[in-house]
C-alpha cells in the first residue's frame, strides 16, 4: 500500500478519521472520536471488520488524535504508507475558492473566518496543530466546505439587506456541502460527459439538507445561505423562515436571541414538526404505523426541498440532470417520489420502478430514456474528494 491519506474532520466534540488508499477509493481504517470535551469520551477504529473501542483520558481532541498515532505505531505498514493529511474545513469565508496546501499563514486566514463559524473552526484549528505536531513530516491540506460556491454571482450571494452589512461583517450567502457537490459533479461528469456542459440540480439530503445549481461544473446557486440553518426543512433546523418570526418567538416566550436560534437550530424541522424524530427512516416506519404528523413532516420536507430545487433552476441555462444524493437522498424512495411529484409541472418525473430497486452505494439512473431531465441518485463520497485533494496539492508541490 502507498499514497495512503489520513483525512480528518475535526468538529467541536468529535472527530473522525478515515485512512483512504488507492486514490481514495480503498477505506483501510476509519474511527470516531466521541464526546470530547465531556465525561467519558471514546475513541472506536474500524478496522479488518472489527471494532475496537477505548476510554479517552483526558477526554479532549489531543488524546483522541494521541489514540490514532498509537493505532499506527502498531500497524507500522500504514503508518508508513501516509503521504498526506485532509482536513475538513466549514468555513473558508471569501478567502478560498479550492483546496490549499496548510502553512502559517493558511492558518491564521482560517482563524479569521471563526466568526463566520464560531463552533466549527476552532475545533478544524485544534485538529491541524495536533496533527502536525504528531505528524510533522506529512504535507497537510484545507478542504473547505463553502469553497465550491465561490462561484455565485453577487446577484445571487447577496441579501436584500444595507450593503454596509456586507461590506462592515461579510454578511452574504456562502453555502456549504461543497466537497459532496463538487464530488457529485466529477461523479455525474464520468458517467455522462456532457453534464460537465449542462445544468444540473443536485439534492443533497441528509440531517443538515441543502441543494444546489450547477452550470458547466460551477456552482450558480445554493439553498444554505450565511449559516447552514437556511433552504430546506432538515433534521432539526427549520430551513427558511419569515425573518420577523425570530423577534416575535423571543417575546412571546421570553427567550433570548440565542435560545430563540436555538430553537430554529436544534428542536425544529422533522423533530419539530413530527414531535417524534430528526431521523426519515423512523419517520417513514411510523407513517407506516399510521402517524400522521411523521406523514406531514415527510410531505413538508419533500415540498420544501422541491419549491428550493426550482428556485435555484433560475441560475440555469437549462436543466439537464437531477441528482439526489445523501443518507436520505441516496435511501429514501418515499422522499424521492415525493419531491419528483411535486416538480411534474417542470417536466421531471421519475420511473417508480426503477426508483424502487436503487442499488445501495451504486449511481443509478430512475428516469425513463424518453425524458428530457435525467434524474440520478448518486452516492455522495467527500472524505474521497478530500483525500484526491490532498493528492493532488501534494503531487503538485512535489513538482515545483
Ligand atoms: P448527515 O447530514 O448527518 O451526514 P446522512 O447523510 O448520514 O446525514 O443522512 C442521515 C439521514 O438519512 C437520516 O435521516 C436517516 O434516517 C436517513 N436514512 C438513512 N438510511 C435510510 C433509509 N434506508 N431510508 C430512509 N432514510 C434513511
Amino acid at each position: 500500500m502507498n499514497d495512503a491519506i489520513l483525512v480528518i474532520n475535526s468538529g467541536s466534540s468529535s472527530l473522525k478519521f478515515v485512512i483512504l488508499a488507492e486514490e481514495g477509493n480503498s477505506i483501510t481504517v476509519e474511527g470516531i472520536a466521541e464526546g470530547l470535551g465531556f465525561e467519558n469520551g471514546q475513541l472506536s477504529i474500524k478496522f479488518n471488520g472489527q471494532k475496537s473501542t477505548s476510554t479517552l483520558s483526558p477526554s479532549d481532541h489531543k488524546s483522541a488524535l494521541m489514540g490514532i498515532n498509537e493505532w499506527l505505531e502498531q500497524h507500522a505498514d500504514i503508518k508508513s504508507a501516509l503521504t498526506g493529511i485532509g482536513h475538513r474545513v466549514v468555513h473558508g469565508g471569501e478567502f478560498f475558492s479550492s483546496s490549499v496546501l496548510i502553512n502559517n499563514s493558511i492558518i491564521q486566514t482560517i482563524n479569521e473566518c471563526t466568526d463566520l463559524a464560531p463552533l466549527h473552526n476552532p475545533a478544524h484549528l485544534k485538529g491541524i496543530d495536533l496533527a502536525q505536531s504528531l505528524f510533522p513530516s506529512l504535507p497537510q491540506v484545507a478542504v473547505f466546505d463553502t469553497a465550491f460556491h465561490q462561484t455565485l454571482t453577487k446577484e445571487q450571494y447577496l441579501y436584500g439587506i444595507p450593503m454596509r452589512l456586507y461590506k462592515e461583517h461579510h454578511v452574504r450567502k456562502y453555502g456549504f456541502h461543497g466537497t459532496s457537490y463538487r464530488y457529485i459533479s466529477q461523479k455525474l461528469g464520468e458517467i455522462q460527459p456532457e453534464s460537465l456542459h449542462q445544468g444540473v440540480l443536485v439534492a443533497h439530503l441528509g440531517n443538515g439538507a441543502s441543494v444546489c445549481a450547477i452550470q458547466n461544473g460551477q456552482s450558480t446557486d445554493t439553498s444554505m445561505g450565511f449559516t447552514p440553518l437556511d433552504g430546506l426543512i432538515m433534521g432539526t433546523r427549520s430551513g427558511s423562515i419569515d425573518p420577523s418570526l425570530i423577534a416575535f418567538i423571543a417575546e412571546k416566550d421570553d427567550l433570548t436571541l440565542s435560545e430563540t436560534t436555538n430553537i430554529l437550530n436544534k428542536e425544529s424541522g422533522l423533530l419539530g414538526i413530527s414531535e417524534l424524530s430528526n431521523d426519515c427512516r423512523t419517520l417513514e416506519e411510523a407513517m407506516q404505523a399510521g402517524n400522521n404528523q411523521a406523514t406531514l413532516a415527510l410531505d413538508m420536507f419533500a415540498s420544501r426541498a422541491a419549491k428550493q430545487l426550482m428556485s435555484a433552476a433560475t441560475t440555469l441555462t437549462t436543466i439537464n440532470h437531477l441528482v439526489f444524493t445523501g443518507g436520505i437522498g441516496e435511501n429514501s424512495q418515499y422522499i424521492r417520489n415525493k419531491i419528483t411529484d411535486y416538480l411534474s409541472a417542470f417536466n421531471i418525473q421519475i420511473d417508480k420502478a426503477k426508483n424502487s430497486t436503487v442499488v445501495k452505494d451504486e449511481a443509478s439512473l430512475i428516469s425513463n430514456d424518453d425524458q428530457a431531465i435525467q434524474v440520478w441518485v448518486i452516492p455522495t463520497n467527500e472524505e474521497k474528494m478530500i483525500a484526491l485533494d490532498t493528492l493532488d496539492l501534494i503531487t503538485k508541490k512535489s513538482l515545483n
